[in-house]
């Protein structure tokens, strides 16, 4: 059985105050789901969160990385001072470090292999653009997004990979996917992972769908076999609409 996961970016939101009510608010949700819930903090407040959640079963994730090691990289966190303070999971890829950090597959793909070498655990997001969509170029786009950042790896790498579409249309505009669009994709990604690795590979991984869950929508969108969870933006930001879609399972 696949892992049903719902992850919570919180973007640059929430300072270190707003952090702690969060994390408070979320500890007095009850969980009526299997789905494994994660939340992303900003980088400043992950200490914090992750000192905050033990025990809990809410596993604090990064939002990036960076691929070095270490070094003259001013500004940058990396892999191994994520995991120096006890966080194995790191979103990669999202629209928004793409189109306003210019985040390309080739950094990401160097991102992915330093995030796999310190067994850490990837959220890698891709998605298509409204033009593309509208020119029917989604599945082109969405292919050559996975294969360019992801198929120089080994098989055995995928059991640290969760897939997350997020139609950049669709993010933070209230317009969602629908469910069958989210589910044609999804199988389509999973398509492509099997033609590649096989089967065996591509039914065993995660294939979360993003971009305007809400409480309301997560039931439906969640229903469909190829979506396993969702990676939400803005509904993450109030405890009691996040554990509504966690519970949407
Ligand atoms: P929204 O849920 O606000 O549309 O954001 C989706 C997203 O980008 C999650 O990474």
């Amino acid at each position: 059985m696949r892992k049903q996961i719902v992850a919570g970016n919180w973007k640059m939101n929430n300072d270190l105050a707003q952090t702690e009510t969060l994390i408070a608010n979320l500890k007095a949700q009850t969980k009526t789901t299997n789905a494994e819930v994660m939340i992303a903090p900003t980088a400043t407040n992950l200490w914090h969160a992750y000192n905050s959640t033990k025990g809990t079963g809410i596993e604090v994730i990064a939002q990036n990385m960076h691929f070095a090691e270490n070094g003259a990289y001013t500004g940058e966190v990396s892999a191994a001072m994520l995991k120096s303070i006890g966080i194995n999971t790191v979103i990669l890829g999202h629209s928004e470090r793409r189109e306003y950090f210019n985040e390309t597959d080739e950094t990401l793909a160097k991102k992915v292999d330093a995030a796999l070498a310190k067994g850490m655990r990837i959220i890698f997001c891709f998605g298509e653009e409204l033009a593309d969509r509208k020119a029917g170029n989604e599945e082109a786009v969405v292919g050559s997004q996975i294969k360019n950042a992801l198929f120089h790896l080994a098989a055995a790498d995928f059991q640290n990979i969760v897939l997350a579409y997020e139609p950049v249309w669709a993010i933070g505009t209230g317009e969602t996917a629908t469910a069958d669009q989210a589910q044609d994709m999804h199988a389509f990604i999973r398509k492509t992972l099997a033609d590649k690795y096989g089967n065996d590979v591509a039914d065993e991984v995660s294939i979360l769908y993003g971009g305007s869950v809400k409480p309301a929508n997560a039931e439906e969108i969640f229903s469909k076999p190829d979506v396993d969870g969702g990676l939400i933006g803005g509904a993450a930001l109030n405890a009691e609409d996040f554990f509504g879609i966690v519970n949407a399972f």
